[in-house]
């Protein structure tokens, strides 16, 4: 038998890719915690990257705010104790904020600004709760900034003594990741059908209502890039992990609610019926996607669930990139890749970490595969030459977690195919000159 077929390999390049600063999660956070205030303290970079990245949302007066950093502060002239404290006082005063977060960025992290050592003084004085995330471009891609602040607010839970202590075991569950309100509605509903003890989310709409936790407290995550709010939890908490894969596709749901089911003894009776019925609904899309060719160029963390439900679709992967693998924390969900490539009989796909857009691009032209998934600096330049992409950030955007958003994932990756077969009767499909061509290729 094939070695690629029994076993998972990983590769590791470069790292010379393109992906979003993980301050961007500000964007989806500040929303999601509903009473916090967020101030990044960067550089002209930083805001500049915010503004664009953001789009329409500046407008909205958001909860957040960059703390430019001058000269003067990199220089050590100014006190930055003075600085921040005059700013917080500013944010309290006109927002009047719950919780502050502070999310350092590359520059804090170079210039070494003890943000953990000024955050308690400042909170004592304007009595308002100052939390530090560190999700800079210099340690984390995208996602993982969300991470980093899922990681420091854990730390804020409170470990109570509960009185079934007393009686003995009663274990209750925390889940963490930031998802829209309905979808962390929908999970949390198919667990209630089944009776598991939901204690609450990481993170809350507010603040104030952060769950407590005890010391049966376990915890599964929702999204595959929260490896450190996980250690976090079980290793300052006490918390235990549920290992699971991510809800991510009508199999991925399953495998979640099943572990989870598992842990607290219970059988979850329907479920498999539930899954089948939702791969029913599918069926239009499958036909369309069976046999089709995939790249992930990777830069969000959700490439491996993502590649794993698409292999389950019918589709071939041929490469999963991405930035950051924490094959402890993800180890359900490479279990279940391997199980989806057996079941399917195709070959694992090669799982590239840290890759090189460089050398990527060489593969795809060897490779062309039907669909590409990318980031926006190289979806039209190779859609100019002839190849299919989807732009990787909506599938953080967008709602896929859960049986029923299954669907949404598929309107996603198939939307290009159907927009190209449009496209193609046109006659124009490849834009550019290749190297040893001297004509525009018309195909
Ligand atoms: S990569 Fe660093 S400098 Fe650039 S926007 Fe992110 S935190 Fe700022």
């Amino acid at each position: 038998m094939n070695s690629s077929k029994t076993s998972i390999q990983f590769e590791c390049e470069t790292g010379n890719y393109h992906t979003f600063c993980p301050i961007s999660c500000v964007s989806w956070l500040y929303q999601k915690i509903e009473d916090s205030f967020f101030l990044v303290i960067g550089t002209k970079t930083c805001g500049y990257f915010l503004q664009n990245a953001l789009g329409v949302m500046i407008f909205a007066e958001p909860r957040y705010a960059m703390a430019e950093l001058e000269e003067g502060d990199i220089s050590a002239q100014f006190n930055d104790y003075n600085e921040l404290k005059r700013l917080c006082h500013q944010i309290k005063k006109t927002r009047n904020p719950s919780v502050i977060f502070w999310i350092g960025t590359c520059t804090t992290e170079i210039i070494k600004m003890d943000l953990e050592g000024l955050a308690p003084k400042i909170e004592a004085e304007i009595k308002c709760p100052i939390i530090v995330a560190r999700a800079n471009g210099l340690d984390y891609a995208f996602t993982q900034g969300e991470d980093t602040v899922l990681a420091a607010l854990a730390q804020r839970c409170n470990v109570v003594p509960t009185k079934e202590e007393i009686s003995g075991i009663n274990p209750n569950l925390i889940l963490f990741g930031s998802l829209p309100t309905n979808v962390s509605k929908m999970l949390t509903y198919e667990l209630t059908k089944y009776e598991i003890p939901i204690q609450g989310w990481i993170p809350t709409a507010t603040y104030r209502d952060l769950p407590d936790l005890t010391d049966q407290t376990l915890i599964c995550g929702v999204n595959p890039f929260l490896n450190r709010t996980a250690t976090t939890l079980m290793r300052r908490k006490g918390c235990k992990l549920i290992s699971a894969p991510f809800p991510i596709g009508p199999d991925g749901t399953r495998g979640w609610i099943e572990a989870i089911c598992e842990a607290f003894n219970i059988v979850p009776k329907g479920l498999v019926e539930r899954e089948k019925q939702i791969w029913k609904s599918l069926a239009p899309y499958l036909a369309l996607l069976k046999g089709k060719s995939i790249f992930f160029m990777g830069d969000n963390l959700l490439e491996i669930s993502l590649a794993r439900f698409l292999t389950r679709c019918g589709m071939l992967v041929i490469e999963i990139g991405i930035p950051y693998i924490d094959k402890k924390y993800q180890a359900a969900e490479l279990k279940l890749l391997k199980q989806t490539c057996d079941f399917m009989s195709v070959p694992i796909p090669r799982i590239v970490e840290k890759p090189d857009n460089f050398h990527q691009i060489q593969r795809l032209n060897e490779s062309k595969p039907d669909i590409t998934i990318t980031g926006m600096a190289l979806a039209n330049p190779l859609e100019a030459r002839g190849l299919n992409t989807k732009w990787s950030v909506e599938f953080t955007f967008s709602q896929i977690h859960g049986f029923s958003n299954a669907r949404d994932i598929l309107e996603l990756v198939s939307r290009p195919l159907r927009r190209n077969e449009n496209l193609t009767q046109l006659g124009w499909f490849k834009l550019v000159k290749d190297q040893n061509d001297q004509t525009v290729a018309k195909v």
